[in-house]
């Protein structure tokens, strides 16, 4: 079941590449397992998909505890919003924190990591539809907080995430996807130290084509390929 979803999914992405004129090499799936039991995480693995997301960190350290024993380069990515004073905690597990909104959240992230003596790779989320629901940075004020986060020392920032709002037509959410690719573009063409624009982690279940389509680098499906959420376990 889960081996079908990802082989469906990832023929979707593919397409998606094709019809953009896009190499598919460049679309990673990230499988968001965030509330799904490990069992269902090691289908994911042993169908050959090693990129996995989680929203919380208690959770992410937990699954990595156990599955870091059974199988090598799990690529863990933070995709949840972070408080400083878990910071310390999911480091040196995540390869990626796609939940960047605050100078103070990269100055926490940096100085730990200068602690444990690691540079730690980041994202800058940003709330491009404005909703008031959502974490994230407003789009204009992306570039003052790349060039404020550029300064520190153990971070390494790796382009932008977005979450783009509910909708019941995909379509609807194009627009969304089209900013933050030109946001990455514009904060990358001001060249800044420890600044790459070359990630863009945007598209879920329900909107992920149309982010391939507009130059998504990084897709976080859940549903689609785990099946629905059950948060009262
Ligand atoms: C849960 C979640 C996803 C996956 O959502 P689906 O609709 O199940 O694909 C993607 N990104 C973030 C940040 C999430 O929290």
């Amino acid at each position: 079941m889960i081996q079908q979803n990802l082989k469906k999914v990832r023929e979707n992405i593919d397409d998606a590449c094709r019809r953009a004129g896009r190499n598919p090499k460049e679309v990673t799936l990230i499988a968001v397992s965030k509330t799904q039991p490990v069992e269902l995480l090691r289908q994911a693995l042993d169908a050959g998909t090693y990129d996995l997301g989680e929203n919380k960190v208690q959770e992410l350290c937990d699954k990595y505890e156990i599955l870091s024993r059974e199988y090598e380069d799990i690529r863990w990515h933070m995709i949840g919003h972070l408080q400083r004073n878990k910071v310390k905690q999911v480091l040196d597990k995540a390869c990626l924190i796609h939940s960047v909104d605050s100078l103070r959240l990269a100055q926490q992230i940096s100085s730990e990591a200068q602690k444990k003596q690691i540079v730690a790779h980041v994202l800058i989320e940003v709330n491009v539809g404005e909703e008031e629901s959502k974490f994230g940075v407003l789009a204009a004020d992306a570039p003052a907080l790349a060039e404020q986060m550029a300064q520190l020392p153990a971070l390494k920032i790796e382009g932008l995430m977005t979450i783009a709002p509910y909708v019941d037509n995909p379509e609807e959410n194009r627009w969304i996807f089209q900013k933050l690719r030109q946001l990455s573009i514009d904060i990358g063409t001001r060249n800044l130290d420890n600044v790459n624009m070359n990630v863009l982690s945007m598209g879920m279940t329900n909107d992920y084509i149309v982010a391939v389509e507009e130059g998504a680098t990084l897709v976080r499906v859940g549903t689609g390929i785990f099946g629905e959420r059950n948060y009262n376990l």
